[in-house]
């Protein structure tokens, strides 16, 4: 039986969501944000992420899959639903659950380069560092957590955990 231990309360991610949207919305004032999330993991973080940020912000969702094991991922990605909002000249933040390797930020980084934005920010709600390939810098982080499997708000294991209002290790 897989066995969830709690790490981070709804209350616990609430306060640190709010204090993040605060900081993004001093920071992108007079800006015109797009918050872009990474499905399907960041859909709860990007709900709350965006309700909390005091400026008009437009959102799109892009989805990347990876080929490798299911809880790690290789170098090959591909991009499985595209970007569709015209992002040019704009000030892009990416919306993401957890930077792990770094790969996939890596990936996405230098795709969103090719479509000319004003600049391009990273906003994680988990900096795992431990297994970091790929140097990214994250100019948000909700919570940085050295290593394990982790599921709930948005975050899934073959599915399942995601509705889960707080965030939990999973040993196997
Ligand atoms: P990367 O290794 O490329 O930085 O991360 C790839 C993706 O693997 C993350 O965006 C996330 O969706 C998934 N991932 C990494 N660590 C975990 C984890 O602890 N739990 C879950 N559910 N997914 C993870
Ligand atoms: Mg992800
Ligand atoms: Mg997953």
């Amino acid at each position: 039986m897989a066995q969830l231990t709690p790490l981070l309360s709804a209350e616990e991610i609430e306060a640190k969501v709010a204090a993040v949207a605060r900081e993004i919305s001093r920071d992108y004032k007079d800006s015109d944000l797009v918050l872009v999330g990474v499905l399907n993991g960041a859909f709860i973080f990007m709900a709350d992420l965006a309700r909390s940020i005091e400026n008009s912000v437009a959102v799109d969702f892009i989805r990347v899959s990876s080929y490798g094991s299911s809880d790690t991922s290789s170098g090959e990605h591909k991009l499985t639903k595209p970007l569709e909002l015209d992002i040019e000249g704009k000030d892009v933040i990416i919306v993401e659950d957890i930077v792990d390797s770094g790969l996939t930020m890596k990936f996405l980084t230098d795709y969103f380069q090719t479509l000319s934005p004003r600049s391009v920010e990273i906003c994680a709600m988990i900096d795992k560092s431990e297994r970091r390939e790929m140097p990214v810098d994250i100019k948000y982080a909700c919570f940085r957590v050295p290593e394990g499997f982790l599921v709930g708000y948005g975050l899934d294991f073959d599915e399942k955990y995601r509705s889960l209002p707080g965030i939990y290790t999973l040993q196997p």
